[in-house]
């Protein structure tokens, strides 16, 4: 993801606190331990740089964990540009967790990129930025947590509590866009390919009638991306903000709540390109990023993000958990 200067440069509003205190609150169920070893499990394979095998092991890995949660597995497979104009190949993965009684209903898309940058572009030293970014948050942490809802939907539509049908998208190929040692012609629309392809089909899909009768359509949808730090802070992100205003609203406020409003902060931050940015503008679906971002700090981004130091010490369980209940909450 990158983050956008050109709209609101220095401008950071505050928006005022909610105060007003629940007396019982009641959590959904999320297991932070369960989405912190879905983390180990994918830092095991290595960086998950597309094209590499670690990539495409954590790819069938991730097909098998759905399916094992009780979802109709869809691979999605194409081509899109890459910053050299080059082909790269997208393997996005769909989980559609849905019964035969809320199959026809208007779902919920939860999605989060699985790939890692194949470069530490922000290493201070140039020799390190041709490392892989090891991914523990930029990638794996928003991974984990879906993992984990996809393992508690699962368990939902087996007891018949189940009411909203969910999609669980494992977006590719987000943080492939172009490195800061790149001196050839820049290039448009370099990140988030797979969110991109996703998002094309879809909107080719809905606007075809036979498709349209009887197929799939979202209410909102949520990217999680870096959401797993100890110092994790959520400020709400302008794209988000432009094109999803209430659902964003909701959000937050479930956050404030459950008690984690000083981690889904009541500022406004930048417009940052991430996967919600192709699925609102290119598919039409309202879509909510939750993204780490400090708006105290000069690049917005913590200070771990696309260097060598993205590993699993900066992961978190009680940050894990935040996101984790705030998301199972929006699924009714
Ligand atoms: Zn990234």
């Amino acid at each position: 993801m990158k983050k956008i200067l050109y709209l609101v440069l220095g401008t950071v509003v505050s928006l005022t606190a909610c105060t007003k205190k629940q007396a019982v609150v009641s959590r959904p169920a999320f297991s932070s331990d369960s989405a912190y070893a879905y983390i180990e499990k994918q830092m095991a394979f290595g960086p998950r740089v597309p094209n590499s095998a670690a990539h495409m092991q954590c790819a069938v890995w991730l097909i098998e964990q759905l399916r094992a949660c009780g979802a109709e597995v869809e691979l999605q497979k194409g081509e899109m540009p890459d910053y050299r104009g080059n082909s790269q190949q997208i393997y996005n993965i769909i989980g559609h967790f849905y019964t035969p009684e809320t199959a026809a209903r208007p779902r919920i898309l939860l999605g989060a990129h699985y790939d890692t940058r194949p470069w530490c572009d922000e290493e201070e030293d140039y020799a390190d930025r041709f490392y892989n970014v090891p991914g523990a948050n930029d990638g794996a942490s928003g991974v984990g947590v879906l993992l984990e809802i996809a393992r508690q939907t699962g368990l939902k539509m087996a007891d018949s509590t189940f009411t909203t049908p969910v999609d669980i998208i494992f977006f590719d190929c987000e943080d492939s866009g172009t490195p800061s040692h790149y001196t050839g012609p820049e290039r448009e629309d370099t990140w988030c390919l797979g969110s991109q392809l996703w998002a094309t089909n879809y909107a080719k899909k809905i606007s075809s009638l036979d498709e349209r009768v009887g197929g799939v359509s979202y209410s909102f949808g949520i990217v999680l991306d870096m959401v797993g730090a100890p110092d994790a802070s959520f400020p709400r992100e302008m794209y988000s903000t432009n094109y999803a205003a209430n659902y964003q609203q909701q959000i937050w406020r479930t956050a404030q709540k459950l008690g984690y409003g000083s981690i889904f902060t009541d500022q406004q931050s930048y417009p940052i390109t991430d996967d919600h940015y192709y699925i609102n503008y290119i598919a039409g679906i309202p879509c909510v990023d939750i993204i780490h971002y400090d708006i105290r700090n000069a690049t917005g981004f913590p200070h771990w993000w696309h260097t060598r130091n993205d590993n699993l010490d900066n992961i978190s369980k009680s940050t894990l958990q935040a996101v984790g209940e705030v998301v199972m909450a929006q699924i009714k």
